[in-house]
């Protein structure tokens, strides 16, 4: 400090009383007040020089030293108290402040005397005192935390109590040890500001020792303490008053729930005591459909609906006026006369004296339900009488008391007023159809119709109305107001009927009647239940119509029946199980020569003893004891007669057709005999071409020989014409020659000494291709096969010769200088090879593809295709001698497939 600073300083400081002095950062004193002297008891100039840690108290020295330098690495001032030595004097207690100056590098001091000051002394003391009662023993928690360091720096009995710590420990902790790790952040941000901490209330979270988590309602203030910023923390545990806080709310929750699933639920009214009504809920408007305004200020006798008796609402005042709860279904009615029922709960509310003061109605709507009920009430009452009916149908063989009854039954089941059954008829002479009532039954009020004459003989044109739908097999419904204008309705009118419902009644697919159900009362709907209902017993009592008429058609059948036997053009006759005839038509009366009175009721074989042991009686008693039909045909010895049999079980015995068939059995005999006949000559045949085509050839060997003699030796003396002769001659051998080689090869077919053996095809036609290699190469042919061709077991020889019959032809068979493409396919199911001979010739005309196989036939003259008209026979025969076939397809121009087929 200069000098003149150094004045300033002591002007400025000498007049103070507190002490006052700078200090350099080794804690030596470098301008000192006059103050300092007087207190201290040393001169001035004396402690000018001096060191501080010779002036205070050695115990705090430590804690002096630190202070001091906190000030200057934070750049603020510091406060505490602390023990400063005079001279040869007593420790002087002094509230000493500290401020480094970064410019001057000095510390600027002040101290002032505590202890000189009795009242300041007093008031230590009490603080003291206080401190001890007012925090430690403090009946409420309470901490303070250091700003800095974020420590605890102290806290009270209670405190440690709460947190479950001992004060060592408690002490070691810093303000994040006590917190859930996600709140810390939370923590060290508010801890950055001090402001947070001036007289603030919050709610945290705490952690005890053993991790148990509490809520914490501080209250914090910013104090100086031990010379530091610090906050002084107010704790308050409300843990428990929290918990009790969220239990109530959850609570609320619940029972606002409940308010609202009741009143969302439910039919909700309060009345006074008198009952009038002082609150409705939304459903209850909803289902009354009167307005909130209606309501209020009214009683329940707005929604009566009459149906429950006086006695009944007595009884629910009495109960509820004496405090109690009463329920019951009630049936309501709303605004619009619509009914409804409800499952109601009424519940007084009672006062101090245990008084009703008001009634509180719940009701839920059971209208549906109750629905459902009175459906099946319905229900059963209506099955009951449909086997009511039933019965009663069973119970009367005469059909008409029958129906009375069923009528009286239904019509009650169903309360209507008139039940009724008309039947059609159609009259030839107006060519009209009409109804004609047969049957009335009519409840008590009811008008009965039978015998109105106006409704008799109705005409179908006048209640069109109904039987149009009727016809189609549809019910007619109506109520009677509701009809448009039209000749049923002004009938239906005329006999006060208010609803109808007509039901039609069909006997085997035809229109026969309609039975009628009236409600003279009321517009009533029919429901769909009833309908059905109606349907299901019309249904029985058509059947029971039916029956009257099956009675009167059994007769007219059984008359009909046994026309049908006789005219039957088989002979037809029947037993019983026990073997007796019981029926026996004209036919067979015919064909077996006995009359029908002398064989029925008479056992079957009493009178055809000898059939006993003959096919007839095995075969019926087989029918008859394995209960299945039979069809066989025997020769009836005893009148040589050939029989075709049929005879079919039943429950009563046996039904036996049979017919005469010596006819049809002559002829067959007659075409076996031909057949074998045929057979014979056949082989016959063959044998003449075998030795006609072998000793035909020896002549012809020599007519070829001597026309070729003829031709050499006399060729210089025979002129063209003789000449053209010849060779006219030895072409027509030659040709015969061929005639009779390919007749004797024909003839040949089938008749072999040769084995079956695996033929390699390949092989096969390796060997036809050298036998036709001249033809081959002069045409340019090009023949080929498909790969791997099969190895069939069958005979070698006509094989080959049906390959090279067909090949051949291919060859033979092409347009002038085609040339032929020959190519040769096959396709191997499980039961046979099938083989196709494809070439790209001439081609046949479909008219000829069965000609082409006979013998002799050919489709071109010889000049322009040579050939014998055998080949394609021969191929045939050899196939057909193989159990296989052969045939053509083709298009003109196109080429021809010759397909055959082996059995494998
Ligand atoms: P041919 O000795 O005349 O060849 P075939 O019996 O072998 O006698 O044949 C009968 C007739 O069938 C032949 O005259 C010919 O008109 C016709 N034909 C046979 N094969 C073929 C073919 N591949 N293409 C066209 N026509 C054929």
């Amino acid at each position: 400090m200069s000098a003149h600073n150094s004045m300033i300083f002591k002007k400025m400081t000498n007049h103070s009383s507190d002490l006052i002095f700078a200090m350099n950062d080794e804690f030596k004193l470098q301008e000192v007040n006059e103050a300092s002297g007087r207190i201290l008891d040393y001169d001035p100039q004396e402690l000018k020089n001096g060191r501080l840690i010779d002036l205070v108290e050695k115990e705090e020295l430590f804690f002096v030293l630190q202070s001091i330098e906190k000030s200057k690495s934070d750049g603020k001032e510091v406060r505490f108290q602390t023990r400063f030595l005079p001279n040869n004097k007593k420790a002087v207690l002094m509230e000493l402040s500290v401020y480094w100056d970064r410019e001057d590098k000095l510390y600027y001091c002040t101290a002032r005397d505590l202890s000189n000051r009795t009242e300041a002394a007093v008031a230590i003391n009490e603080y003291e005192e206080s401190f001890h009662y007012l925090f430690m023993e403090n009946p409420s928690p309470m901490l303070i935390w250091d700003f800095t360091t974020l420590k605890f720096v102290e806290c009270n009995t209670e405190t440690l109590k709460l947190y479950g710590y001992t004060r060592e420990e408690f002490l070691q902790l810093s303000i994040t040890d006590i917190r859930p790790p996600e709140d810390i952040p939370l923590i060290l941000e508010a801890s950055k500001n001090e402001q947070a901490y001036r007289n603030i209330k919050k709610r945290w979270r705490h952690l005890k020792k053993n991790g148990e988590v509490m809520c914490m309602e501080i209250k914090s203030s910013i104090i100086n303490f031990r010379g530091s910023r610090s906050a002084l923390v107010h704790l308050n545990d409300i843990t428990a008053k929290v918990n009790a806080e969220e239990e109530l709310f959850r609570t609320y929750r619940k029972v606002s729930d409940y308010k609202f699933a009741l009143d969302e639920s439910s039919i909700v009214a309060i009345t006074d005591t008198n009952g009038t009504i002082t609150y409705v809920n939304d459903n209850f408007c909803k289902v009354s459909k009167y307005s909130r305004q209606e309501l209020i200020g009214r009683d329940h006798r707005i929604v009566n609906s009459g149906f429950h008796d006086k006695e009944f609402f007595a009884g629910l005042w009495n109960t509820i006026k004496k405090g109690e709860v009463w329920r019951g279904e009630i049936k309501n009615k709303s605004k619009d006369g619509d009914h409804y029922w409800v499952d109601a709960t009424i519940v007084p509310f009672l006062d101090e004296e245990d008084k009703p003061y008001q009634y509180m109605a719940v009701r839920f709507d059971i209208t549906a339900k109750k629905k459902s009920e009175e459906n099946i009430i319905i229900k059963t009452k209506l099955l009951s009488a449909i086997a009511n009916v039933i019965s009663v149908l069973f119970q009367y063989d005469d059909w008409e008391i029958a129906l009375a009854n069923s009528f009286n039954i239904v019509g009650e089941a169903i309360a209507v007023d008139r039940v009724y059954y008309f039947e059609n008829y159609f009259d030839l002479e107006t060519n009209k159809g009409y109804a004609n009532q047969k049957l009335e039954w009519t409840a008590y009020k009811a008008d009965p119709q039978l015998n109105n004459p106006e409704l008799q003989n109705l005409p179908f044109e006048v209640i069109a109305d109904f039987i149009v739908p009727l016809r189609e097999m549809k019910p007619f419904k109506a109520i009677v107001s509701q009809m448009p204008e039209s000749n049923t309705k002004d009938i239906l009118l005329s006999q006060e009927i208010k609803s109808i419902l007509v039901l039609p009644i069909f006997l085997q697919d035809s229109f026969y009647g309609f039975i009628g159900f009236d409600d003279c009362r009321k517009e009533r709907e029919w429901r769909e239940d009833e309908v059905s209902f109606l349907k299901t017993l019309t249904s029985k009592l058509a059947s029971a119509i039916e029956k009257r008429q099956n009675v009167l058609a059994l007769e007219d059948a059984l008359k009909e029946k046994s026309h049908i036997l006789e005219s039957i053009g088989e002979a037809f006759f029947a037993v019983d199980t026990q073997w007796v005839v019981t029926y026996w038509n004209q036919k067979a009366e015919k064909i077996l020569n006995t009359k029908s009175a002398d064989i029925l009721g008479k056992n079957l074989w009493s009178i055809y003893k000898e059939e006993m042991v003959s096919s007839f009686y095995r075969e019926y008693n087989r029918s008859m004891t394995q209960n299945v039909p039979s069809h066989f045909e025997v020769f009836f010895d005893s009148l040589s007669i050939w029989l075709e049999v049929s005879c079919y079980p039943s429950p009563s015995g046996l039904s036996i057709f049979f017919k005469d068939i010596s006819e049809r059995k002559i002829n067959e005999e007659k075409l076996k005999k031909i057949n074998k006949e045929l057979a014979l000559s056949n082989s016959e045949l063959e044998q003449f071409a075998f030795v006609a085509s072998h000793d035909l050839q020896e002549p012809l060997r020599m007519i070829t020989s001597f026309l070729a003699q003829l031709e050499k030796k006399y060729n210089s003396l025979l002129d063209e014409k003789g000449k053209r002769y010849i060779h006219f001659a030895s072409d027509g051998a030659k040709r015969m020659r061929n005639i009779i080689l390919d007749l004797l090869e024909f003839s040949r077919v089938g008749k072999t000494d040769e084995n079956k053996q695996t033929v390699n095809i390949e092989e096969l036609l390796e060997e036809v291709m050298g036998l036709n290699r001249k033809l081959i190469q002069e045409k340019r042919a090009q023949i080929s096969w498909q790969e791997e061709l099969p190895s069939v077991y069958t005979f070698r020889s006509p094989l080959r010769l049906l390959f090279q019959n067909l090949i051949n032809n291919a060859l033979k068979y092409q347009a002038e200088g085609a040339r032929p493409e020959i190519d040769i396919s096959f396709e191997e199911s499980d039961s046979n090879w099938r083989f196709t001979v494809a070439d790209n010739g001439i081609g046949i005309d479909p008219e000829y593809f069965d000609k082409i196989f006979t013998i002799f036939q050919r489709l071109h003259n010889k000049d322009v295709y040579s050939g014998t008209g055998v080949g394609l026979a021969i191929c045939k025969k050899i196939i057909e001698n193989l159990d296989g076939e052969i045939w053509v397809t083709s298009e003109i121009g196109k080429g021809s497939q010759f397909h055959f087929i082996l059995p494998k």
